[in-house]
């Protein structure tokens, strides 16, 4: 099959999120399952001052936005962990030679709608202008949403265009796209697309909406959030759009790069330790304690890595720090995100100087040591589309108490009596978003910690896990397969 994947983020050439790795490592797994694979990304600053190496290509691309037409230059490039996958790199200076992808600390870029609705209306005319042979055109999130919904309309009547089938990935609901009425101009959509069922939502005009509505295959990055977003609780708005196209939406779980996230071959980690062997994990939880300042103890180690938002379920870590410190245990915390937990945290910490470290940074080497150092790790949040840090967890034998929302209820066990029994458990998890739950889930995994046989059993379970790549890779292929009949 041929696959083209289009993306306002792609890892090594720009980040801001999940995305960005999503994007950067499915397709070097589809090359390796012998598909052939190209790429769209807009030309970043970033790109640029990376040095990578790309090219000019003789093309110049003149596209309508509202009344003006704006002119953008292609460049080339090959993926470098690829072995033959062309990156093809819109350029638009005004639009995408910037500082950062969407926005500063002062808000979103005001032209974001039009930003991407050139980037989206750009690689349907590069496919058209270099005639390439595409089957399968995979989008991600709202900044390309719209590809499908031109190649249904505007670009309808061109014969190499239609055939070929759409697929977007929906990384997270919450992010739609969302721009003011009058933006509709500017897409150049024929304006009776602005009714409820396609584009519009509650007055705006909604690109993921459309995309949802207009492409072959919708999928997200994990079978239960597939199931959740059709529920008021977690489909943002989206619901009954995604209830009524709910024949083609899937669910396929993100993969996990085990080449940096295994304790097998972790560089950052002291000791390096694995399924037969974990005495270096023990190490790792002495040396954790020395890097974070807390006393050498007998007590478990807990860990936390994760934004400080409200969707990872930092509130009911709050409300039950008080109790949660009254047991035995210590507990590293690391993480950054919104400033009214960083102050709340602050201040907790103060409480607990022996038991509790706060790190409020991001530190990729310390999420490492948490990592590979804890041996409880915390995920309670209150939705999850797909999560990773749950999936190195069991890699690293730190047992996860998680939320049963979206990938995290796909990807962990309970350690009930039945699944203990059975071999099937991994971890500990708690079903309602109520802090209670989540000290009791934490509660029984310290009481099983103390018996160290059926401690061993869980962690050993929990290591043997497979959710690389591998596995999601052929769950796309079947469904990219299936979508060209
Ligand atoms: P999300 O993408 O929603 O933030 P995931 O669990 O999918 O959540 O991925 C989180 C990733 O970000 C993990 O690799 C985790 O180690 C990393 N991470 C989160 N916060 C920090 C931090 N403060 N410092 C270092 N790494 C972090």
């Amino acid at each position: 099959m041929k696959i083209a994947e289009a993306s306002s983020e792609i890892v090594p050439y720009a980040k801001t999120g999940g995305l960005a790795d999503v994007v950067g490592t499915l397709p070097l797994y589809l090359e390796k399952a012998k598909q052939e694979v190209s790429m769209f990304i807009p030309l970043y600053k970033s790109v640029i001052t990376s040095g990578f190496d790309i090219k000019l290509m003789d093309v110049t691309l003149d596209i309508p936005i509202g009344d003006a037409v704006h002119t953008g230059y292609l460049w080339k490039g090959v993926h470098p962990d690829s072995k033959d996958i062309t990156v093809y790199f819109i350029q638009h200076d005004e639009y995408y030679h910037r500082d950062a992808l969407y926005g500063t600390e002062s808000g979103d870029y005001p032209d974001n709608s039009e930003r991407f609705i050139f980037f989206s209306r750009a690689v349907i005319e590069v496919i058209k202008r270099l005639e390439l042979s595409i089957d399968v055109l995979h989008c991600h999130d709202w900044q390309t949403a719209l590809i499908p919904v031109y190649l249904k309309t505007l670009y309808s009547h061109d014969k190499n265009l239609s055939s070929i089938k759409t697929v977007l990935t929906i990384h997270n609901l919450a992010y739609q796209g969302l721009f003011w009425r009058e933006d509709m101009k500017l897409t150049g959509l024929d304006r009776t697309l602005f009714n409820w069922k396609p584009l519009e939502h509650w007055g705006k005009i909604n690109f993921l909406k459309g995309g949802i509505v207009f492409a072959d295959i919708v999928t997200t990055v994990s079978k239960k959030y597939a199931e959740e977003i059709r529920t008021a609780e977690f489909g943002c708005g989206l619901e009954i759009i995604l209830k009524e196209h709910e024949h083609k939406l899937y669910g396929i779980i993100n993969g996990v790069d085990y080449s940096e996230w295994s304790p097998e071959n972790d560089k950052f980690i002291s000791h390096k330790y694995n399924i037969e062997n974990l005495r270096g994990k023990a190490m790792c939880k002495k040396r954790l304690r020395k890097v974070l300042s807390l006393p050498q103890a007998k007590a478990p180690m807990l860990g936390m890595i994760s934004r400080l938002t409200e969707q990872k379920g930092v509130d009911l870590l709050i409300v039950i720090m008080d109790d949660l410190m009254k047991r035995d245990l210590q507990l590293a915390i690391l993480g950054i995100g919104d400033e009214k937990y960083h102050q709340m945290l602050r201040e907790i910490a103060l409480k607990y100087k022996r038991k509790l470290s706060l790190n409020i940074m991001f530190d990729n080497q310390l999420a490492h040591q948490i990592e590979a150092g804890a041996d409880i790790f915390l995920m309670p949040s209150k939705y999850e589309p797909c999560g990773l840090s749950q999936m190195y967890s069991l890699r690293y034998g730190t047992i996860p108490v998680v939320r049963e929302t979206g990938g995290l209820a796909d990807t962990i066990i309970d350690a009930n009596d039945l699944n203990l029994k059975n071999g099937t458990a991994t971890g500990f998890t708690l079903k309602g978003y109520f802090a209670t739950e989540f000290l009791f889930a934490i509660d029984r995994a310290l009481e099983l910690y103390k018996s160290k046989t059926k401690w061993n059993a869980l962690r050993r379970n929990a290591m043997k896990q497979d959710w690389s790549w591998k596995r999601s890779t052929r769950e796309y292929v079947e469904l990219f397969k299936s979508v060209l009949g």
